[in-house]
Parts: structure tokens; C-alpha cells; sequence
């Protein structure tokens, strides 16, 4: 494991047109569990935050009857909730529409090469949903494949960045993993579309069509930045580009380790217009893009129109906040969708955390206790969960804990300690139930990252050696 470097962690920026669901949820979790795992030996800044200057969050406003600066307020809310609600160890949360972040957009759009900018008329399908012209190519039955809503046809005159002119570049980074991209085949799929020919992109809007909410653009006010430069932005105007900040400085400008963590909706720009941008902009790159998939809700891609939207406050309510962390960072696995049913968490929740960590947690405990068990040194290795933590393999790494368990419940099973004490057998028990303590411990140790609280609450309760239940059963 990496020890004594600086690591620069950041989540996607989410659309603040409605409040976070399970699947915003579940990126944030995967991001401080590895900010908890590089700052048991690293200094970390972990970023998160929202955009709020996206066209959809004007739309939405409209919608609700709301003032577009009073709804992205609200809905922000909502969204900087989750470090509580969630218990996630953010260092910062970036706003879109704060000036430090107007700053650093406009510094930016500066420092872009002039001849990688120009202004041409462009008329195309346009999907508001991902805030982009669309062409054929992309379309899924005249349709956006990310979304249901019919395309506009859109014309008006916008600034176009050249990202035609990086192609080679991009490919060369990507190709010598300078950029990684993981996991793998979300990396050869970078690789063949930016082969497939890159096309420039529009970085500005009239001021019109962006309702006048937005950046905008220097010296040329009737234009406002598009969504993608503004939004990607965030993740050096958040550490203080516009000031030269020391945090830039250290975290960006030198850091040793920068990641970003988003979902593959946005992958493109992500691991070829950011990119593009930060070449053309002359500034550091980041080392790691990690990708991940998505929650499913029972086989559907969760939408307000099918009506199965899941939010996090609904599954705490039922399991508590550690056990949601689990139940969700366990049904995403590292290469595929992940799926949900109140089913599925239900025996998830009782098999792994009622009967196995709670229930191996009760047993050792009380068994020391009532057989006055006295505890020797004894070490058990560690469990190996930091290196598939820093794969970004969460679910994985949480798995080899859940084996761990399983492995020690069984001992006990097969060495029955309990007979062996009827039986006069002490000294074969003790060394049964030192076992089990010490990868109790180990067990410990290894959740501090997924699930603090419960690892703090086993961690006392292997001092008293008082068990008391960790996981409640839930009534059916
Ligand atoms: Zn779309």
C-alpha cells in the first residue's frame, strides 16, 4: 500500500434537478471508503459536491414553480445532507455557483489555447438530460440511451473546442496508462472511441438558451459556459485554482495521486474532454479515472417514470446507517450492474450482519465471558481488504470480511468449545476462543473503513468483552 503521498479523491458533481437517490449514494460510500483507506497512511483531500449550474436544474425549478436559485438551494441541501445521513468524511463540498468556482471556470477558460476555441453555428439533436448535441450514432431509437425524453433540434452560434487537434495525445496517455482507466474494458472502450475519430465540442450556449444561469463566458457576455467545462472544472476550482491556493498547490499542481471516481454515464468526458481541456489549458492531469456501474432496482434502471427510485433515508430507516453502507457498497460489484429488492437487502442484512458479524460478534464474546477465558497474545493476519480497496473492488474487498467470518463461525462449529469445557477439555477451548478473538479483531479492524461505527462499537466491545447486539433483527 502507498504510504506518505498526497491523494486528491473527487466524486462526480451531481445535477441538483432532484434529490440523491441509492445510486448517488452508493458513489459517495465507494469514495470515502477509499479516502478512510489512503488516510490511515496518507494525506487526502476528498472532494464532492454539485453542479448547479446545469440548464436541467433551471428546467426543474420551472417545473416546481420555484425560483431557479431558491430550488438549487433546496435540492443542494439535500445533497451536502448525505456526509450526515451517510456518514462520509468529505473535506470539502464544492457548490457550482460560488465565486470561487466562477473564478477558477473563467481563469480556466483563459488559459485554454486560443486556437483550440472557435465560434461556429451548429444545429443538432440536442438531450437536455445529458446537456449535449447528440448524433445519430449515439441515439437508442431516435432516443437518448441515458434518457427517455425527446431530443430538440437546437441551432444557435457557440463556441467549439478542438479536441480533434488532441487526438494523438489522448490516445498516447491512455494507451501508456499515464491516465488509468479502470476498470480495463471501460479503458479499451476509451481507446476505441477516441480511434473512431474525435469530434470538436461545443463549450458555450447563448445566454438565452441558458436562461441566464450559468458562467460566463470572459470577454463575450452574451455567451454562457456549457455544462462540461464549468462542471469539470469543479475539480481544481474547488481546491483553489483561481488564488493559486496552497491545497492546489499540493493536492493538484504536485500531487501524487489524483482520482477521480464517476459513474460510466460520464465517462467521455471525463477520460477524453477533461482531459483535452487540461492539456489545452496547460495544466497537470489527473492519474486514475475509476468508472463504475450502476444499482439497478429489481432488474430496471431506477427513473422517477417507472416509479422504483430508492433513497438512501428509506434504507436507513430500515437497517441504521452502517448497514446501509454495506448493503450498498456489497450489491455493486467492480465489472457489472448491481441489482436491489427490499428482498435481496433483507437477506443480506440477516446473513451476513445478524448471523454472521453480530452473531460472531455475541457468541466469542459471551463464551470468554462465561467460561472465564483468559486472553494471550495471540496475532492473526490481517485481512486483506486494502488492496482490493485501492482496485476500487468494494464489494470484493467486502466479501473476503464476510468469508473471514464464515471461516471463524465454522471453527467455532466444528470445535464446539462449549463440549470441550464439559468435557475438562479447558486448555483446548481457550485456544479455540483466542483464535476467534483475535480474528474478531482482525474482523474489527478491517470495517473501520466501510463501516466505522460498528468497528468502533466491536473495538470497545472487545475491551468489556460485553457483547451487545450490533445488528438488530428487523421484523419481516
Ligand atoms: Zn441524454
Amino acid at each position: 500500500m502507498s504510504e506518505n503521498k498526497t491523494v486528491y479523491i473527487t466524486t462526480a458533481i451531481d445535477y441538483v434537478n432532484s434529490i440523491p437517490h441509492v445510486g448517488h449514494a452508493v458513489e459517495k460510500i465507494q469514495a470515502d471508503v477509499l479516502a478512510r483507506q489512503y488516510r490511515q497512511k496518507n494525506d487526502v483531500f476528498f472532494l464532492s459536491g454539485v453542479d448547479e449550474n446545469s440548464l436541467k436544474n433551471v428546467l426543474a425549478a420551472k417545473k416546481a414553480g420555484m425560483d431557479t436559485a431558491d430550488f438549487v438551494a433546496k435540492n443542494s441541501s439535500e445533497f451536502e445532507g448525505l456526509k450526515e445521513l451517510l456518514n462520509l468524511s468529505y473535506d470539502k463540498f464544492i457548490h457550482t455557483t460560488s465565486k470561487q468556482h466562477f473564478d477558477g471556470c473563467k481563469k480556466m477558460w483563459q488559459a485554454l489555447k486560443p486556437e483550440d476555441l472557435y465560434k461556429k453555428n451548429y444545429k443538432g439533436y440536442y438531450c437536455v438530460g445529458c446537456e449535449e448535441f447528440k448524433t445519430e450514432a449515439d441515439l437508442c431509437d431516435g432516443k437518448c440511451p441515458e434518457h427517455d425524453s425527446p431530443l430538440e433540434i437546437v441551432e444557435e452560434e457557440n463556441y467549439f473546442f478542438k479536441l480533434s487537434n488532441y487526438q494523438e495525445k489522448l490516445l498516447e496517455l491512455i494507451e501508456n496508462d499515464e491516465i488509468e482507466i479502470i476498470p480495463s474494458f471501460r479503458r479499451n472502450e476509451t481507446l476505441s472511441f477516441i480511434r473512431g475519430g474525435l469530434e470538436d465540442f461545443s463549450v458555450s450556449r447563448s445566454k438565452e438558451r441558458a436562461q441566464n444561469w450559468g458562467v460566463p463566458v470572459p470577454g463575450d457576455e452574451d455567451q454562457i459556459m456549457y455544462v462540461w467545462v464549468d462542471a469539470l472544472a469543479n475539480y481544481i476550482t474547488a481546491l483553489g485554482y483561481s488564488s493559486d491556493d496552497d491545497e492546489y498547490k499540493k493536492f493538484w499542481l504536485n500531487g501524487d495521486n489524483i482520482t477521480h471516481m464517476i459513474g460510466k454515464g460520464i465517462m467521455r468526458f471525463h477520460a477524453v474532454y477533461w482531459i483535452a481541456l487540461l492539456l489545452s489549458a496547460g495544466l497537470r492531469l489527473p492519474k486514475k479515472i475509476y468508472v463504475h456501474e450502476y444499482l439497478t432496482i429489481d432488474g430496471k434502471k431506477m427513473s422517477k417514470s417507472i416509479g422504483n427510485v430508492i433513497f438512501p433515508q428509506e434504507i436507513i430507516d430500515r437497517y441504521g446507517r452502517d448497514a446501509t453502507r454495506y448493503i450498498l457498497l456489497s450489491s455493486l460489484p467492480y465489472n457489472s450492474d448491481g441489482d436491489l429488492t427490499w428482498e435481496k437487502m433483507d437477506a443480506k442484512y440477516t446473513a451476513d450482519l445478524c448471523n454472521g458479524i453480530g452473531n460472531l460478534n455475541q457468541r466469542v464474546l459471551s463464551m470468554i465471558n462465561r467460561y472465564g477465558i483468559e486472553l494471550h497474545t495471540f496475532e492473526s493476519d490481517p485481512i486483506n481488504t486494502a488492496e482490493y480497496i485501492e482496485k476500487f473492488k468494494f464489494a470484493e474487498g467486502l466479501e473476503q470480511v464476510i468469508n473471514s467470518v464464515g471461516q471463524v463461525n465454522r471453527m467455532i462449529d466444528d470445535e464446539k468449545p462449549w463440549e470441550k469445557i464439559k468435557s475438562g477439555e479447558n486448555k483446548a477451548a481457550e485456544a479455540t476462543l483466542n483464535q476467534a478473538y483475535s480474528e474478531l479483531k482482525q474482523i474489527a479492524s478491517s470495517l473501520d473503513v466501510f463501516m466505522p461505527e460498528t468497528a468502533e462499537k466491536m473495538k470497545i466491545q472487545l475491551e468489556t468483552l460485553k457483547p451487545e447486539p450490533l445488528f438488530p433483527r428487523i421484523e419481516s
